[in-house]
């Protein structure tokens, strides 16, 4: 039983709202198997968008303006790369040895006369920072690249042979970019053809978002975030090829419904929050690059997003830390909410995996919003990370109950409108 009172519920209420049970129950319900590891384009995060909106609709938020129900679809290409024919000096190169990393054309074919050239990888150099120099050059070249660096070579297929993902107009350039890797001892060739097929196919993205209305500043916008899609299925472990993604992030996915409940029933929001269940992060961050398109930034007064903050943190016991802690005041105003508890937010440790711009609040940020992520991982440790291990029985419940119960508690002054962070420089386009 709920005790209210006339200015809504008393703060220890914050238990029974966001109890062991409840999100127990959301968390094991995201990262089951039943959800396939909700790959972006499967039918597993299908199931879990689904869920995500029941659990909306049980707690009574309100589709975003405009919109009738919760989910927020919008369309991507996804170009999977088919056939490839690519000789050197006339003699076809074995296709285990090519990889094409930036075609987006349905047929691409070019060759000496009409390509840009060849790019002779020097054996005597570091691979990556001679790929950089290349990476973003938007040419069509044949990049020939000596058996020492064969490992390398083969990530690059494993990042770039599953293929990709354009928007329209990447599909309507006249020439799209595309470098032709060839894993070759013929470093000496003078001539190439390449020709290659993809097949392109037109599919649905859908964040899950839902909103209380503000009371008194129902234009100042404060979103809370979690992305839900994860791996899907990876190559198999033992019998296990479902990349769960638990921790990564299940459970902030999992923070941001448990606060909308939470802030539901506490009924007492001056701004407008949104809370937005964000689709593939771990191919590019689409979902969050898409809802921030759709509102004016300059409205967005903070943006928590959480991830994986399902084990300790490298500072024990009832701490989390916030990335990007000294570019807005953001991270102040939570540790003056939480004073009287035993719960701190720390700088990011790691500021060396740059994590402030790996996650789905580096739009927000970019766009001059106080959008931070808020985790507890010890990301240079991870073993768990990315692997079909990152499941439910590896996650510690009792951090990730403190963690969302000391976010509810920190933004408090912001939900309320007593406390506006400071903005974040806009970076240039
Ligand atoms: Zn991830």
């Amino acid at each position: 039983m709920l005790c209210i009172t006339a200015g809504g519920l008393s703060a220890q209420d914050i238990n029974k709202i966001i109890s062991k049970e409840y999100v127990d129950n959301l968390i094991k319900t995201l990262s089951s198997d039943d959800m396939q590891g909700r790959g972006t384009f499967t039918p597993g995060i299908d199931k879990a968008a689904s869920f995500i909106e029941k659990e909306f609709k049980t707690i009574g938020l309100k589709p975003l303006p405009g919109a009738t129900g919760f989910r927020q679809t919008f369309y991507k290409y996804q170009i999977t790369p088919a056939t490839s024919e690519v000789s050197l000096n006339g003699k076809a190169v074995d296709a285990a040895n090519v990889v094409i990393s930036g075609n987006t054309a349905e047929n691409l074919k070019f060759d000496n006369t009409n390509g840009d050239g060849f790019y002779r990888m020097n054996p005597d150099k570091g691979f990556m920072e001679q790929y950089r120099g290349i990476a973003n050059a938007k040419k069509q070249m044949v990049v020939l690249v000596d058996p020492k660096f064969s490992d390398t070579f083969n990530r690059l297929k494993g990042a770039f042979g599953r293929g990709s993902i354009a928007d329209e107009k990447d599909l309507q350039q006249t020439k799209p970019a595309a470098l032709v890797f060839i894993l070759t001892t013929d470093t000496a060739a003078s001539q190439f053809s390449v020709s290659a097929t993809n097949k392109i196919a037109k599919l649905p993205l859908f964040n899950v978002a839902g909103v209380i209305p503000g009371k008194s500043k129902a234009k100042e916008l404060v979103v809370f975030s979690g992305h839900y899609d994860h791996l899907g299925i990876t190559k198999p472990v033992g019998q296990d090829s479902i990349a769960n993604g638990a921790d990564d992030d299940a459970s902030g996915t999992t923070a941001m419904i448990a606060l909308a409940k939470y802030y539901k029933k506490l009924n007492n929001s001056e701004r407008t929050l949104i809370f937005v269940a964000f689709t593939a992060e771990e191919i590019g961050g689409f979902g969050a690059r898409y809802f921030s398109e759709q509102l004016n930034p300059d409205e967005v007064v903070a943006m928590f997003n959480i991830e994986m903050i399902g084990k300790e943190s490298k500072f024990g016991k009832n701490t989390a830390f916030i990335t990007g802690y000294e570019k807005s005041d953001f991270g102040k105003i939570l540790q003056k909410n939480l004073q009287g508890t035993p719960f701190t937010f720390h700088p990011d440790p790691y500021p060396q995996q740059n994590l402030f711009y790996r996650s789905d609040n580096a739009t927000l940020a970019a766009l001059g919003v106080p959008a931070h992520t808020i985790s507890t991982d010890q990301i240079d440790s991870d073993k768990l990370y990315h692997s079909v291990k990152d499941e439910y029985s590896s996650l510690d419940t009792e951090n990730i109950l403190s963690t969302i119960k000391a976010i509810a508690k920190s933004a408090i002054s912001i939900v309320k409108g007593t406390d506006t962070p400071t903005r974040i420089p806009k970076l240039a386009k």
